[in-house]
């Protein structure tokens, strides 16, 4: 048998070795006594767990999501896993969901007992909102749309087909917070929506952390109880439950960087608005589709070309380091064998998967640096 190791250590290596990096996590914290301050605050009154920091991080969010109810929670992983538990899906259950996400979506089902249920994606890379209907039984229990990039799935389509059979939403957030649809923030539209502050997400704390937001308060009571243990009081456990809290520390992280969020945010969308126009004219490439109707985040800026491999092999030859998120769809990982899809069962997904390709374009991506990939493409690509 061979051993698992942490391959994390080699990609911090490797992520070093690049021009123009899509980890840039040294730059944004370089300037960090602010941070530094208030934590000294949180070890001098020692509220490692569940501190005032949290609270004040979860009633801003609320505010800035304009949501009833934040729940800070351990990890963007548990928030989807203790989003599905609040609603009670359990062994033999069925949850809708996209074969196109990072693993930790379909995890979140699996890990429950219950049967992740595959619908495609469009071309967007958010589920197909017409196949939605044929993928439901009388074991669906719920629906859990992604996000993808940061673009917002067809929340209209998808609530409409949730309301008409009554099945609740659980949105995989990870990549989208601070993005809006219609004019209302994501966060604010389903039974409850996910989120990640993991450190390569759009508002990144120093370690692991994520969000629950709702406008239902009696699953907000309920959230809360099963982050903590189940815990009414010190020495009162209504029910047996789990330890999934934001810590203190990445609460005070995370409240600096809940000021920075837009600005960030604002940055990506305009380096990808830029690369758009710069690579229009391109007839082998599909961009990410921008409109005024929604703010897409741009966690990912990923276009999709036949040329795919080529262009990764020259791009990385060049110091930029162009990722592939992800090679291979959810349904055809090692993980999913017990599923019984094969290839071909959702060829958009698929074809996405051999086709995309994320170029960085966070805040500290410069224009030259910008218009640098824009010319490699444009002769890679034609
Ligand atoms: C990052 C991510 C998650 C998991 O979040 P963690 O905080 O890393 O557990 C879930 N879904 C998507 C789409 C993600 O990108």
């Amino acid at each position: 048998m061979t051993l698992s190791k942490n391959f994390n250590l080699d990609q911090y290596k490797r992520d070093h070795q690049f021009q123009i990096k899509h980890n840039y996590l040294q730059e944004q914290f370089s300037e960090n006594h602010e941070i530094w301050n208030k934590i000294n605050e949180v070890i001098s009154k020692s509220e490692f767990t569940l501190g005032s920091a949290v609270e004040q991080f979860e009633r801003r969010l609320e505010e800035y999501l304009g949501c009833r109810h934040a729940i800070s929670v351990g990890s963007g992983t548990d928030a989807l896993r203790l989003s599905l538990i609040a609603l009670g899906v359990q062994g033999g259950d069925e949850v809708i969901t996209s074969p196109y996400s990072f693993y930790a979506t379909t995890a979140a089902i699996v890990t429950l007992g219950a049967t992740p249920v595959f619908v495609d994606v469009d071309d967007t890379g958010c589920m197909d909102v017409e196949k939605i209907e044929n993928a439901i039984t009388g074991k669906t229990k719920a629906i859990l749309p992604v996000h993808w990039a940061g673009k917002p799935a067809n929340l209209n389509g998808i609530l409409a087909i949730a309301n008409h059979y009554k099945i609740p939403v659980v949105e995989d957030a990870c990549h989208a917070l601070g993005g809006s649809y219609g004019g209302a923030k994501i966060g604010t539209f389903g039974t409850l929506t996910c989120f990640s502050f993991h450190p390569l997400k759009n508002l990144n704390v120093w370690g692991d952390g994520g969000l629950i937001t709702t406008n239902n308060d009696e699953l907000a009571n309920h959230l809360r109880l099963i982050r903590n243990h189940g815990l009414d009081t010190r020495d009162v456990c209504r029910v047996f439950a789990f330890n999934s809290r934001l810590d203190t520390i990445q609460a005070v992280v995370g409240i600096t960087m809940l000021g920075k969020l837009d600005a960030i945010n604002r940055v990506r969308h305009s380096n990808s608005k830029f690369l758009n126009d710069s690579l229009s004219k391109l007839k082998d490439v599909l961009l990410p589709v921008i409109t005024d109707s929604e703010f897409h985040t741009f966690h990912l800026y990923s276009i999709r070309t036949k040329q795919r491999d080529d262009l990764i092999n020259v791009l990385t030859l060049n110091g930029v380091d162009a990722k592939i998120h992800y090679p291979t769809p959810l349904h055809l990982q090692p993980a999913a064998k017990f599923l019984g899809y094969v290839q071909g069962d959702f060829p958009i997904a698929e074809r996405i998967s051999r086709e995309t390709i994320s170029l960085p374009v966070h805040e500290f991506v410069t224009k030259e640096q910008l218009i640098f990939m824009a010319d490699i493409i444009s002769r890679v690509v034609k």
